[in-house]
This record gives C-alpha cells, sequence and structure tokens, in this order.
C-alpha cells in the first residue's frame, strides 16, 4: 500500500522507517525494508504494526545507505511475515516491493516453478523478485524491461539489487509513485508528505516511466524504449 526508498550518505535504516510512518495513515497490515550495503541486501519484515518492525531493527539494524521499504495491504495472501515486502529471489540478489495487483500472477508462478524456483509466500508480488534472477542479462534496464514485459496489471516497483549496489529502480504502472531529489541523495514514495521532512524537489513518475536514482542525480526513462524523459522538477509549496 505504501512504498518508500532512499539512496544517499546516510545510513537507510531509519529514513525507511520513519517514511513508512508517515505513510501509515494509508492502512497497512504488515511492513518491512531491504537494506542493500554493497555486499548483500538484509530484509526485515512484520506483520502488524510498525513498532513490531522497529523494535526487530533495534535488536539487528541492518546497515546501508541503499534501501526500500513497504506497508503492505494484502490482497493476495493473508498478513504474515513471510507475504510482508520486500519479497527477494532465492539468492537474495534482488528485492522488491510492489504495490498493487499482478492479475497474470498464477501463470508466471506455474511458470517458475515449473523452472525449478520455490516459493516462500502467498503473494502476487513475489513472482517479480524471482523473474528478476531468471530475467537478469548483466544490465538493469533492459532486464526491467523483460520482467515488466511478463507482467500485467498495477504496478509500483521499488527495486533493488546487490549487482549494481550503487542505484534505486522504480517504475509506475497504473500506481502512484513520486521521487524525491535531494542533495547527494534521493527518494522514491508513495505520496509527496512522506518526503517533506528531506526535500521539497520532486519528480511526479508517470505510468510507463522508469526512475534511476543514484546518490549524485536521477534520470527519468521510457518503460518501452529506454529513451531518456525531459522532466522539470515540481517544488512543493505547502506544508
Ligand atoms: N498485491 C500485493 C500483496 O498483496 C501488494 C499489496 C499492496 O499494494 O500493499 O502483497
Amino acid at each position: 500500500c505504501g512504498i518508500i526508498g532512499y539512496i544517499g550518505a546516510r545510513e537507510s535504516q531509519n529514513i525507511l522507517a520513519n517514511g513508512l510512518g508517515k505513510l501509515e495513515y494509508r492502512g497497512y497490515d504488515s511492513a518491512g525494508i531491504a537494506v542493500c550495503d554493497g555486499e548483500c541486501i538484509q530484509t526485515e519484515k512484520t506483520v502488524g504494526r510498525l513498532d513490531n518492525l522497529q523494535e526487530k531493527l533495534i535488536e539487528s539494524p541492518k546497515q546501508g545507505s541503499l534501501g526500500i521499504g513497504h506497508t503492505r495491504w494484502a490482497t493476495h495472501g493473508r498478513p504474515s511475515n513471510e507475504n510482508s515486502h520486500p519479497h527477494t529471489d532465492e539468492e537474495t540478489e534482488f528485492a522488491v516491493v510492489h504495490n498493487g495487483i499482478i492479475e497474470n500472477y498464477l501463470d508466471v508462478k506455474e511458470e517458475l516453478i515449473a523452472d525449478g524456483v520455490t516459493f516462500t509466500s502467498e503473494t502476487d508480488s513475489e513472482v517479480i523478485a524471482h523473474l528478476f534472477s531468471k530475467l537478469y542479462d548483466g544490465e538493469m534496464i533492459s532486464t526491467i524491461q523483460k520482467v515488466v514485459q511478463k507482467l500485467k496489471g498495477a504496478y509500483a516497483l521499488g527495486v533493488v539489487t546487490k549487482n549494481d549496489p550503487d542505484t534505486l529502480y522504480a517504475v509506475r504502472q497504473a500506481s502512484p509513485l513520486i521521487v524525491g531529489v535531494g542533495e547527494d541523495e534521493n527518494f522514491i514514495s508513495s505520496d509527496i508528505p512522506a518526503l517533506l521532512e528531506h526535500t521539497r524537489d520532486m519528480l511526479i513518475l508517470e505510468d510507463g516511466e522508469i526512475a534511476v536514482l543514484k546518490r549524485e542525480g536521477v534520470s527519468l526513462l521510457d518503460l518501452e524504449t529506454a529513451n531518456p524523459i525531459e522532466r522539470d522538477v515540481f517544488k512543493v509549496d505547502w506544508d
């Protein structure tokens, strides 16, 4: 139901957890984060209130200045720790947060299971993480294009991979997603208010677009052609 993402110079864990707090009003039944430190991706996710997640993060902090977070409103699969996002592939090379519904997930899941993939959740979203692993060609933009070609439905995605630990990827198709542009740090979020404590400079992602976030800047690409998209930053002047 809510997505947050960070890439910058600061530790991401608390930025993500605070951002999820700002998205809480949208409603949720579980929450989680995935943090990438260059070597590996660590996830923490839990059913129930955000406090439960916070407690786990205090017990076992996740280090890294790149990460994604999610508050889930279950559509496919009951609320549970396993069904919470982020979802990862079997090797934990990719972590994905998803808002929306993948309508054809059962077909995709069957194909992946026939290929030998083991699923750990009942969600429609988990197929996305396994598709990344299966279709990865050494380059993320072309891989994203291949993955979304397999998906029908509505989605906003945040994706991190340890194959490319200095980039945060986001995709929008019929589910809202905003990019917050900071100084040597950048953000994604489902809405503007969650980012206002960090920046007032926003890029509104439109359907069929990829956002590529580095620490030093953001570029937008057309999902189909991978051509760059020019867009002016939108300055938020309200509180
Ligand atoms: N369909 C996904 C699920 O049930 C995502 C739900 C959401 O947008 O929170 O896990």
